[in-house]
């Protein structure tokens, strides 16, 4: 299919911060890298690229927005911003008798176009007719006629006359009959001053509701340079990119259609004359994801996280049930910078308690944090529900050390930290559930005993 590497690369960017525990530069990095190598080698133009990647970066660092709106306003992001790098559709609006004007190079697709589109229309109960005023190239005319046959379609041609103006002039009475009348052109190498002259002179006599430019997009980024050329000569209302299949320049003619704002009406994908597709950037990426649309994508990241896992934190406290999993939930629910005097400052009463912590200890804290966020992606899920397993298991340590480039000391010491908060929140809670009320004595104590015991802060 199309651009089917961005595809993959937006689904794995998507989903990786979707399931990811925390969002970090190392994954953004990683994400912005993979979507990159997509965006290019469906052609897109660098600078794009660069733009794109420079907003994904400012809103994952942006550290106002915490936790899981992160999560979706960058899934968002990421997704509207591709979708406006790859354009806009647009529909044809048809009335009674719509005539629409062909335009293009040589090969770019016109003829066999104008009939994909002659079957197209005709299958939705329109009266179609073809009108062929290539005059240039000996065989147009029959080509016309043949695909015509196979389209089903009426199609008003004159292989003899080679005055564009006069075959129109010839057939005006009948066209008007028509609901629909797609008109071919005779192309050239390039947009000169005869097709120039030309178009605007049938244009005169056809009056078209559209003028279309057709663009192969194998031509990928000189898209561009061909519809701002015809846009300003001729006036285009938009364009119809052919040959979508089977090229990796894909990505290339559509963003250089968005980046010119012309609108595409159709694209191209096949030979066969039913192979013509309409083209709506928001559905041709929720297909290339594989997804429904973005809000049902959002409601699945949102239902993962946040209230519940909030309150799946609350009643495993209350069973005594605590795993690393939980500890970090809570860390990043503060944006990832919190740091240990936060944590235990939402452990009710154990604000008062550790107050004064010096700044210098507190970096020192946050660089720790950043460590064990990749000693803990480096866990297996089994490994973070049950931190306890880990506890002898020399092996297991070191495999996630070297997995997430830490020390083994650094996760012995994390696995120490988690025994003690768990501890210390466990207590806290027979505390407060004893008569409901805490105890700030008590608490104040029992701080101090933990931090004798080598809870740094
Ligand atoms: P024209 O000179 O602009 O009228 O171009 P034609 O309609 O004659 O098409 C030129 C070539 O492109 C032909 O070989 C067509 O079969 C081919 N072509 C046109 N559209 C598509 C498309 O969407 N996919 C593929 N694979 N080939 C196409
Ligand atoms: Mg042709």
């Amino acid at each position: 299919m199309v651009l089917e590497k961005l595809g993959s690369a937006l689904k794995k960017g998507i989903t990786k911060i979707s399931n990811a525990i925390f969002i970090d530069k190392k994954l953004i990095d990683e994400i912005i890298k993979e979507l990159q190598r997509a965006l290019i080698e469906a052609d897109v133009n660098v600078e794009l690229v660069f733009q794109l990647s420079q907003k994904i970066k400012k809103l994952a660092l942006d550290e106002k927005i915490k936790g899981i709106d992160k999560k979706e306003q960058l899934i968002k992001l990421i997704h509207d911003e591709i979708e406006n790098l790859l354009g806009k559709g647009k529909e044809l609006k048809l009335q009674k008798n719509t005539k629409i004007l062909f335009l293009g190079l040589y090969g770019s697709g016109k003829t066999t176009t104008i009939s994909k589109l002659g079957f197209y229309y005709s299958k939705r109960g329109r009266k179609v007719a073809l009108l062929g005023l290539d005059t240039q190239r000996p065989a147009a005319m029959d080509q016309l006629e043949q695909m015509a046959k196979k389209a089903k379609v009426p199609v008003f041609i004159d292989k003899k006359e080679k005055s564009p103006e006069k075959i129109i002039k010839k057939y005006k009475k009948e066209l008007d009959k028509y609901d629909l009348i797609l008109v071919d052109t005779a192309g050239r190498d390039g947009l000169n001053k005869e097709l120039t002259k030309e178009i605007k002179s049938i244009e005169k006599e056809i009056k078209p509701d559209y003028r279309i430019l057709v663009m192969p997009a194998d031509i990928g980024q000189a898209a561009k340079t061909q519809a701002q050329e015809f846009q300003k000569a001729l006036n285009i209302d938009g364009v119809i990119i052919t040959r979508m299949d089977g090229t990796a320049k894909a990505g290339g003619a559509l963003t250089a259609c968005a980046e010119t704002n012309s609108p595409v009406f159709f694209i191209g994908v096949g030979e066969k004359v039913h192979e013509i597709e309409t083209f709506d950037p928001s559905s041709f990426i929720s297909r290339l994801l594989g997804m429904g649309d973005l809000n049902a994508l959002l409601e699945k990241v949102k239902s993962a996280t946040t209230e519940k896992q909030q309150k799946r934190i609350e009643s495993r406290l209350k069973k005594g049930k605590f795993t690393l999993l939980d500890l970090y939930s809570q860390l990043e629910s503060m944006n990832q910078l919190g740091s240990m005097d936060k944590i235990l400052g939402m452990v009710p009463g154990l604000g008062n308690a550790t107050k004064k912590i010096p700044k210098a200890q507190l970096e020192k804290q946050e660089q720790k944090m950043k460590h064990w966020k990749y000693a803990i992606n480096s866990m297996t899920e089994q490994e973070i529900e049950n931190p306890d397993i880990l506890e002898k298991q020399t092996p297991r340590i070191s495999r996630i050390a070297k997995g997430s480039g830490t020390t083994t000391s650094e996760i012995r010491e994390l696995l120490k930290q988690y025994k003690l908060l768990k501890e210390m929140l466990g207590m806290q809670n027979q505390i407060a559930s004893s008569d409901g009320k805490i105890d700030q004595k008590m608490l104040q104590k029992m701080a101090k005993k933990f931090r004798g015991k080598g809870f740094k802060l």
